[in-house]
């Protein structure tokens, strides 16, 4: 039981996925954590891109890098 409850506390705290967007090369200090899924990411960096970088639309080469980027 103890150690259930040890695994089950540790998964949580792993869990969420991050994301930096310098990894994709900007000089940005923005970051998305603690995300629920790869498209929960894909989102808040796309508004993001859009907000902060001028991307109305995310280019296919920037898509493939900020899924790159993206660590769980
Ligand atoms: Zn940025």
């Amino acid at each position: 039981m103890l150690i259930l409850l040890a695994e089950m506390g540790s998964g949580k705290r792993m869990s969420g996925y991050k994301f930096k967007c310098k990894d994709t090369g900007m000089k940005c200090d923005f970051e998305i954590k603690g995300a629920s899924s790869k498209d929960e990411v894909m989102q808040e960096a796309a508004a993001h891109a859009k907000f902060a970088h001028k991307m109305d639309t995310i280019p296919p080469e920037m898509a493939t890098k900020v899924s790159a980027a993206i660590k769980d």
